[in-house]
């Protein structure tokens, strides 16, 4: 296939090379002036997607995927794939998806989980939004760069399912943070609490694969000195959205409404920009009651 890529940053650049590798013609483009081995840096997003079978965007919001869509699309070779890989929020993946359909293309949102260490070792897990001929048409791609394609429904469905899943981490790595912050003044060993916990009816993926106490569990980003790993600030980014699209839907997300504002006040006012994710155990393990 000829493929036009946008976005060549810590996700889009490894995804670009591992489709190259696989044989495909790609044509890169990123307003950075990125480089990326195997694939043809071209001057415009226009000269990136004119003539390409699959067009990938891999950029950081709605509102740069949709002034990158409207000079793209009308550019783009009728029946042709626009697959966006970015997490952006739910509307604005509808409404790229009902321009690029009016415009004769076909259409997939497929956000990514897997993070950078996925998007290099091709094992990134795909949540598609389209109709059946788009992801189809979008599945042999999603096999390169992924282990995991699951066709979640029609547009927007995709990035529906990337922000509950980020919705429910958020909540989940605080409760435990917290749990752990708690064992800790009860006089409770850590070790302990995780032995229990991991095999009791607390157990969650933060807690077992992901533990945010270092030295405990599976290696994480703990061990590393809560060096990202999925960094806080992309967690905000996921949690806003779920709130803008709860916001949206009228769904009461109480839960999700608390994540996401201790996290804006441990990335803008506190010590979380740059770390990762479950680095809340500390700052946790600092606070008292108050
Ligand atoms: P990034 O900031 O490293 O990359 C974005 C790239 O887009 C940059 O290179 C930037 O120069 C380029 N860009 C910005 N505006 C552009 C434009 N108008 N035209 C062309 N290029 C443009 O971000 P990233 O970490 O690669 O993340 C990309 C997307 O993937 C985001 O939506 C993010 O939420 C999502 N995501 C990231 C991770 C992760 O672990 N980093 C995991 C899952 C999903």
């Amino acid at each position: 296939m000829q493929i036009g890529f946008i976005g060549l940053g810590n996700m889009g650049a490894p995804m670009a090379a591992n489709l190259a590798k696989a044989g495909h013609q790609v044509l890169g483009f990123d307003t950075a002036g990125v480089t990326v081995e195997g694939v043809t840096q071209v001057e415009t997003a226009t000269d990136a997607v004119t003539g390409a079978d699959a067009v990938i965007t891999m950029l950081p919001n709605g509102a740069i995927l949709r002034a990158v869509t409207d000079q793209v699309i009308p550019a783009m070779s009728k029946g042709a794939v626009l697959i966006d890989c970015s997490t952006v929020d739910v509307d604005s993946a509808r409404a790229v998806a009902e321009q690029a359909i009016g415009s004769g293309l076909l259409s997939v949102d497929a956000p990514v989980s897997g993070g950078i260490g996925g998007a290099s070792a091709g094992t990134l897990t795909f949540m598609a939004g389209g109709s059946e001929d788009a992801f189809a048409k979008a599945a042999p791609l999603f096999d390169i760069m992924g282990q995991k394609a699951v066709h979640c429904g029609k547009a927007g469905a995709g990035q529906a399912a990337k922000i509950c899943n980020n919705m429910i981490l958020g909540v989940t790595m605080i409760a435990t943070c917290e749990a752990f912050a708690l064992a800790d003044k009860l006089g409770l060993d850590r070790q302990k609490m995780f032995d229990v916990v991991s095999t009791s009816s607390g157990y969650s993926w933060t807690m077992n694969a992901y533990c945010p106490a270092p030295g405990v569990g599976p290696q994480s980003p703990a061990d590393n000195d809560y060096t990202p790993g999925f960094a806080a600030e992309l967690m905000l980014k996921d949690l806003r959205l779920s709130q803008q699209a709860a916001d949206s839907a009228d769904a009461d997300t109480p839960m999700g409404q608390v994540a996401t504002s201790l996290y804006e006040q441990f990335v803008e006012k506190e010590d979380g920009l740059g770390r990762d994710f479950s680095a809340m155990l500390p700052r946790f393990e600092k606070r008292g009651r108050e």
